[in-house]
């Protein structure tokens, strides 16, 4: 069986142009993992780790991050400690400290509490605080003036992310020669929205210190150049749809929409040993003629609760299902000290606990609940496992499991049922979209979906995974690299 498993990136030095490559990021890209007597390197899980680390270790590039402090060790100390057991961190990691309070309102309060539900549509659960912002812009400054200590005019500094928002000018300010990049990956929400933010002004001020805007949807970026245009009036210029003027610079802002290592999953997925875990996933779940599943980060974004009340009215609509149908949801762990989040997770456990004494019979449970996490090479047998997938967030900035569930489906079966309000909807329209608040309409389209002819659904998983395959991570990384050098050209050279 043949397995494809490395991303071909030995083309990331020539776009590069020798220049080095500079990550600033909020999360380290590894951290060691103390384990009885001894310490192990571990590679922090995630799209852009994933896309990234192999170009900084190809490069020798540098990584700008937050020193999160894993296992109650500081990261420096973490670097003394990997030094002294011969274990070799792969390039420069440049650790920004942090105190508590920091913390407290940079990462806690105005990124996760503020920024986080606005972005996300969530206006309700959004209260401006003042502290916060304080705090946010502090560290904003740390971050900048370890890239401006490090950098140098020759480099390539690409920011990551809604907790870096400000950095890009701060770092502008320090020279004018700076290239820099930044990229959103989280929704850029609508004018209206994004306008209830008090200090909306200095968030757009803060990303335009780039050359290069990158978002992961044609509509998000269509919405920040409005948001530039109505709330920077006489500052802004507009060139064309992906091209304004801010400050005597010229600013590319155009959508890259980020992807999975179709390749790595596709191989993992044909690998004698899933296709052993998916034989035996199926024989665990009694009566689990047809599985769904849903894979989640627990978060308010991610709709669970929603969907198991879905999955509820899909029995009750839908009763010969009974005994033949199961859904397993796994939900990752995520800001477990939150009180809401804790809030959250207790509801879905109530939920779950409902609509199994509800339903349940001759051994049969609908839901199976996996409240946990799971390494890839586990997950892909889940995937394979399914039936169908559903990927209903009540809004998502891109969604990755969507198309990591396609890429582990090298036989075509598989049903991929997706919520139009992800990023990810734009591409696979191929898929079963649906309106994840219509949950009626999300229990026909499960309906509809499992009762679609063996050619429609390998079908429509062709053409999904057709478009996955294309657009992978390399090519997310590829465009926005080559698109960052013409940018920088732009800048320097555009009004001359
Ligand atoms: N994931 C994982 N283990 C799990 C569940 C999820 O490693 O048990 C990974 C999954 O492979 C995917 C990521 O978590 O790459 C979730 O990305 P997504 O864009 O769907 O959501 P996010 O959590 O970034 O909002």
């Amino acid at each position: 069986m043949s397995q494809t498993i490395t991303a071909p990136y030995s083309h990331t030095p020539l776009i590069l142009n020798n220049r080095r490559l500079i990550v600033v990021s909020n999360r380290e890209p590894y951290h060691l993992v103390r384990e009885a007597n001894t310490l192990r390197l571990e590679k922090t899980t995630g799209g852009l780790v994933s896309a990234l680390d192999p170009v900084l270790q190809s490069t020798q590039g540098l990584w700008i991050c937050w020193d999160s402090s894993n296992n109650n060790c500081r990261f420096d100390e973490l670097c003394r400690l990997a030094e002294l057991n011969n274990i070799e961190i792969p390039y420069e990691i440049a650790p920004i400290k942090l105190t508590e309070v920091d913390v407290a309102g940079y990462y806690d309060g105005f990124s996760n509490r503020q920024i986080w539900p606005l972005f996300h549509y969530f206006t309700s659960r959004y209260a401006f605080d003042e502290g916060d912002w304080d705090s946010y812009y502090q560290v904003n400054r740390k971050f900048a003036r370890a890239v401006i200590e490090k950098a140098s005019p020759e480099d390539l500094i690409w920011i990551q992310d809604y907790h870096l928002m400000l950095v890009p000018q701060l770092v502008r300010e320090a020279s004018p020669d700076f290239n820099i990049g930044f990229f959103c990956h989280i929704p850029f929400p609508h004018y209206e929205v994004f306008r209830m933010l008090p200090t909306r002004k200095e968030v757009l001020h803060g990303i335009l210190g780039s050359d290069l805007i990158g978002f992961h949807t044609p509509s998000y970026t269509r919405y920040f150049m409005e948001c530039a245009e109505k709330l920077l009036p006489g500052q802004v210029s507009i060139v064309d749809s992906n091209t304004l003027v801010y400050k005597n610079r010229r600013i590319i802002i155009q959508d890259f929409p980020i992807s999975v290592d179709f390749d790595h999953i596709n191989g993992l997925a044909s690998l004698p040993e899933t296709e052993e875990a998916v034989q035996q996933l199926k024989q665990s779940f009694p009566h689990g003629e047809i599985i769904g599943l849903g894979v989640d980060r627990l978060d308010y974004t991610k709709g669970i609760l929603e969907r198991l009340e879905c999955i509820s009215m899909f029995f009750e609509r839908y009763p010969e299902y009974r005994k033949r149908l199961v859904f397993i949801q796994i939900a990752v762990p995520s800001r477990i000290k939150v009180q809401e989040y804790q809030k959250m997770k207790q509801e879905i456990d109530e939920a779950v606990g409902r609509i199994n004494g509800r339903y349940s019979e001759d051994g049969w449970t609908p839901i199976h609940y996996l409240y946990r996490s799971f390494p890839l090479e586990e997950l892909v047998a889940y995937y394979r496992a399914a039936d169908f997938a559903l990927v209903n967030p009540l809004r998502d900035g891109m969604n990755l499991v969507a198309k990591e569930y396609c890429a582990a489906h090298p036989d075509y079966h598989g049903v991929l049922i997706l919520s139009e309000m992800t990023g990810a909807a734009h591409q696979l329209k191929a898929s079963f979209l649906v309106n994840p608040y219509d949950h009626p309409a999300v229990a026909e389209a499960i309906y509809r979906a499992i009762n679609a002819s063996s050619e429609e659904k390998s079908i429509r998983m062709e053409v999904l995974r057709q478009n996955i395959q294309e657009n992978n991570i390399t090519r997310w990384l590829k465009n926005y690299l080559l698109t960052f050098n013409d940018a920088i050209k732009l800048r320097r050279y555009a009004f001359q």
